[in-house]
């Protein structure tokens, strides 16, 4: 198949979105990597919270089973209380987005101070040792919380975690960590050689209007692509996430956000159909 300018268009069955143990996933990388060959994914983007750990495993994994692993990462920008960013195809290890991990980091480790003060007021006695030890990884996210709470009787499910604790506005006002603003996440992918997505829109929780406001911005800023493919869009959502794609001369990705049965036990992994050689580099002059 041709594309615009003539080279070949590399279309894959891929899923670019998903988390595996080095953050908040209930799979290793090298059994997500197993899982995607199983459903007959040709290439996947491991894209953790705020780090890079599980990179290594997945890449080395994908060389062994034949599955083409894209380095990839989901970093929380501070504008908006939900605000990703996808950074892909970057350099695993480059130094402007290990000292942005650092940073992420370290915040995270703030907020699981203030968590556990904040659960203790509200009559909830977690430990770190406890939460660190079910995140296992160096990031400690709201789910590892939410599970130990779940463990420990005090509430009966992640749902319930969220709604009454990790997810209201007396949390997000005194509790939640400390972000770069969405320019910085996006200019530590681009100096480590990667290339940026917006994730999930509607997340953001502004309205359309506003996002083709903030699209535009960001394009002009250096964005790549959109997220234009995730399980949970509205057909409505997905036209218009593709529209701006178009308007803006921007790039689709899409992944399923896959975190395992037991995190989000509604999502699957997911074979998309992706063009990816913007991504790959391998398009033909
Ligand atoms: P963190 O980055 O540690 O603050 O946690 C973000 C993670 O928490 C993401 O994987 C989200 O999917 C999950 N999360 C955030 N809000 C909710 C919610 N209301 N219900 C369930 N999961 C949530
Ligand atoms: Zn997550
Ligand atoms: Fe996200
Ligand atoms: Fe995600």
């Amino acid at each position: 198949m041709k594309n615009l300018t003539g080279g070949d268009l590399m279309i894959y069955r891929a899923d670019l979105h998903m988390h595996s143990t080095a953050s908040d996933g209930q799979y290793t990388p090298a059994r997500l990597v197993g899982m995607a060959r199983e459903r007959g994914l040709e290439a996947l983007a491991l894209t953790d919270h705020d780090t890079m750990d599980g990179l290594e495993e997945a890449i080395r994994a994908g060389e062994r089973l034949g599955v083409r692993v894209i380095p990839g990462i989901e970093l929380s920008a501070r504008e908006y209380p939900t605000f990703h960013i996808l950074g892909y195809g970057f350099v695993p290890g480059a130094p402007a987005l290990a000292e942005l991990c650092r940073r992420m980091k370290a915040n995270r480790d703030e907020r699981t101070e203030r968590l556990l003060a904040f659960l203790k007021e509200k009559g909830i006695e977690l430990t770190a040792e406890e939460v660190g030890s079910l995140a296992g990884g160096a990031i400690i996210g709201r789910p590892h919380f939410a599970r130990a709470m779940v463990c420990r009787g005090y509430v009966a499910d992640n749902r319930e975690a969220f709604d009454r604790y990790l997810d209201t506005e007396e949390y997000h006002r005194r509790v939640e960590r400390g972000k770069p603003p969405v320019r910085e996440c996006m200019e530590a992918v681009k100096a480590s050689g990667g290339r940026v997505s917006l994730a999930h829109p509607y997340q953001i929780g502004i309205g359309d209007e506003e996002l083709d406001r903030l699209t535009a911005e960001l394009a002009r800023d250096g964005l790549d692509a959109i997220e234009c493919d995730y399980p949970k869009y509205t057909p409505e959502q997905r036209a218009f996430y593709t529209h701006l794609a178009e308007k803006y001369h921007l790039r689709r990705t899409g992944g399923s956000d896959f975190h395992g049965e037991k995190v989000k036990p509604e999502v699957e992994l997911t074979a998309l159909e992706l063009e990816l050689g913007w991504l790959l580099g391998e398009e033909t002059e």
